[in-house]
């Protein structure tokens, strides 16, 4: 500090000086941009559009865009500062290799021939499928084609996974086994259209805040809230259901049980596209109200009011996240949504759908450029006619292509820790905050002989463990496409420069499907993500997400194309064999780990609207870290009382597995009695030391909810130093 500021005579006057932007009127001087480069957020699923403002070859400022139809040039926290991520402390800037126990630089040469060399000599070893693959949703479209291929192809193994299987494998799976595929049925307009809107497990106002506007659009519908956390999306509803964790299909089912007894389904819709309606009915007669409101700790009464709002609604959409996905039974919850859709025919009209909001801003991406659960373009594994039309497209025998997925995420660090996936390639993704069961998930990445960690930031927990480090470029810095929630494909443009010598992902597919030999079958004359996108139309034409019909310049003029239209099924045909839908009985089981003497309260965990899963990045920006710089934990008051608790005491959360000391208790009415809930994000006070390894046995995503933990009192003061923080 120098002797003015000290004597107080400095006033910061350039820190503090305004300027005139031609295009956003007085704001700060250091945010006066030469140009402004029209993009798409970078974090979540909404797919807001913004510019992104740049001066002197450095990002200064981000603005909504005003044209985009998704936002309107509305942002929230995280989009607003999202330059800051560009230029942040902690990039990633060099390729690391480990040599005598320490991660060194090396150039770009010798950490992918290393690459190339390691993986080779164990799969020549133990086998193609003992290299495992763990990519993100936070890549291109072109980038995840290409990696697909490279993986699938190059390497050949199909071990290869997104941590979307942590987020979102349960709506895909769900949608798959109800419509026949994969694929969000609504669009975010039917939120401004609906006179009945349903969400479950869904906070939207922290996880997905500019959707909350289209509430503001429609103030005449009724929005009906269930969640046993009363959220700030619960705050927002006119009809809030506290139900008690986990009890969703009980209150699913008797919803289905009264729509049926009182007549209250469309019998035209449901005879004409779907099949299995005699089963439900007799299987949604034994989930009366009366018994429900026992496993939900609803009235009976409400539950009927709220079956009668949805099933007299015109148009009733139904949304749901995390609350239902993060389950053993998330497939099945999604399942007895889609029931609900369609015994009533809401789905494929204006309001009315069954929709899935999802996570990452290009989670949607991964989902059609397949090669995890899926081929490209949602082509089936199992299905010959798939694998020899792509075999075809691609040129290649069609014995090439798996006729079968490989390991799915959970099972792929399961195999890690039975040394039989011996080489990991992890990529923009952070497990050792982000994975279930935070001990189990260690061992296994140590157990490996070869982790090979690509991302934009270097340290983070994941990358300290790595034995290669390779530098990414992130958003801001690379060309592509995105999809949204709505199936929008949006354009994500170049701003800046990527710092040191960081490539962007895409760059290092094609650099290693050189040094493997395939980089001419498989890529023939690639040079730039416009290529793999051109590729991409051919391969996605006559599927379901077919982007024939674009081009990067379409996607960009009209702020993003949505595939499928609008709405997809508005005439009532579904994916499946016999172009209807299926009706599920879906029984509710009780979840896996109750609480006990030992273990008497049930840990949901979540996000909070300032952070971004893991905080590599917002943990970075300090407007964000500074409104939210520590987890808590939510207690109800009359639960603190017993333990003789304080709120902003120092509390460690115990379960069977491991611990999480000193995080700071907020006592609130939020949560009810017997329930506790903690922010995911912070990897200090890791709340996934205390989760358990519990799966949905058909999408394999984690039970990320409903552990059993004890609360005690922290004898340490504070929480540790952030030595993540820069
Ligand atoms: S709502 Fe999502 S897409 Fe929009 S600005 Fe916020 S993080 Fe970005």
């Amino acid at each position: 500090m120098n002797l003015k500021r000290l004597a107080g005579l400095d006033i910061l006057s350039e820190k503090y000086a305004y300027a005139h932007d031609p295009q956003a009127g007085y704001v700060a001087a250091s945010r006066v941009a030469d140009r402004w480069v029209p993009t798409t957020c970078g974090y979540c699923s909404v797919g807001c559009g913004m510019l992104v403002g740049v001066k002197d070859g450095r990002a200064v400022a981000v603005r909504g865009n005003q044209c985009h139809p998704v936002n309107h040039g509305k942002l929230c926290p995280k989009g607003l500062s999202e330059h800051h991520t560009l230029a942040a402390a902690g990039r990633a800037r060099h390729p690391l290799l480990r040599k005598d126990g320490r991660l060194q630089r090396v150039t770009w040469d010798e950490a992918l021939g290393a690459m190339t060399e390691r993986i080779g000599a164990i799969q020549a070893r133990h086998g193609d499928g003992a290299f495992g693959v763990i990519s993100t949703g936070q890549l291109t479209t072109e980038e995840f084609y290409t990696l697909g291929k490279l993986v699938q192809l190059g390497f050949g193994t199909s071990n290869y996974d997104g941590n979307t299987t942590l987020c979102m494998a349960s709506a895909v799976s769900g949608y798959k086994r109800s419509f026949g595929s994969d694929g969000p049925p609504g669009c975010y307009d039917d939120l401004a259209r609906a006179d009945v809107i349903l969400l479950i497990g869904a906070n939207i106002a922290d996880n997905h805040p500019i959707l909350c506007q289209r509430f503001l659009e429609n103030p005449d519908a009724t929005l009906i809230v269930a969640d046993p956390r009363v959220t700030k999306t619960a705050m927002m509803a006119d009809v809030y259901l506290p139900l008690k964790p986990r009890s969703d299909i009980a209150l699913l089912n008797s919803i289905a049980h009264i729509l049926i007894r009182d007549g209250l389904f469309d019998r035209d819709y449901v005879e004409r596209h779907t099949t299995g309606f005699e089963e439900l009915k007799e299987f949604a007669a034994g989930w009366p109200p009366e018994r429900v409101a026992e496993i939900t700790g609803l009235e009976g009464e409400l539950i009927e009011r709220v079956a009668m709002l949805y099933g007299r609604a015109k148009a009733a959409f139904i949304g749901w996240t995390m609350g239902v996905n993060h389950s053993t039974q998330g497939t099945e919850t999604v399942n007895a949504i889609n029931n609900l859709a369609l015994l009533t025919g809401n789905i494929g009209r204006a309001g009315a759908s069954p929709f899935s909001i999802t996570g990452q801003c290009n989670a949607m991406g991964t989902r059609e450029a397949g090669f995890a659960s899926s081929l490209p373009g949602y082509r089936k594994f199992e299905n010959p006619t798939d694998r020899a039309e792509l075999a075809a497209l691609w040129k290649i025998a069609p014995e090439r292509i798996p006729s079968q997925r490989g390991l799915a995420y959970p099972d792929i660090i399961e195999a890690a820790l039975a040394k039989r996936i011996r080489a990991l390639w992890i990529i923009a993704t952070n497990p050792m905050v982000s994975f279930p069961n935070h001990e189990v998930l260690k061992q296994a990445l140590e157990t490996l002989e070869f982790l090979v960690v690509e991302d934009g930031f270097h340290p983070t927990p994941t990358s300290e463990l790595a034995d290669l480090v390779l530098p990414a470029a992130i958003w801001g810095e690379k060309e592509g496409t995105y999809t949204n929630s709505e199936r929008r494909v949006s354009k994500v443009n170049r701003a800046v420069d990527s710092p040191g010598e960081a490539r962007s992902d895409f760059d290092i597919f094609l650099d290693l499907a050189g040094r493997r030999g395939v980089r001419e079958e498989l890529f023939p004359g690639w040079q730039t993500p416009r290529d793999a996108f051109e590729e991409w139309r051919r391969v996605s034409a006559g599927r379901m997400c077919n982007y024939s019909g674009m081009t990067w310049e379409a996607i960009e003029d009209s702020g993003g194309l949505q595939w499928g239209g609008e709405r997809l099924y508005e005439d009532g045909h579904f994916a499946t064999d016999d172009g209807k839908a299926k009706l599920f009985c879906i029984d509710w089981q009780p979840f896996p780990e109750q609480p006990s003497r030992e273990y008497p309260f049930i840990l949901n965990t979540g996000r909070t609207v300032e952070h971004w899963h893991t905080r590599t990045k917002t943990g970075v920006i300090p407007i964000l870290d500074g409104m939210s710089p520590r987890a808590w934990l939510e207690m109800n008051p009359r639960d603190a009382r017993r333990l003789g608790l304080k709120p902003h005491d120092r509390v460690s959360v115990v379960s069977a597995r491991s611990r999480v000391d000193a995080v700071e208790l907020r006592v609130t009415e939020i949560v009810g009695p017997g329930q506790v809930f903690m922010p995911f994000h912070f990897v200090e006070t890791n709340s996934n030391c205390v989760t358990q390894s519990a799966y949905d046995p058909i999408s394999r995503e984690p039970n990320f909810k409903q552990s059993a933990v004890k609360v005690i009192k922290t004898e340490t003061a504070d929480s540790g130093v952030n030595r993540w923080k820069i």
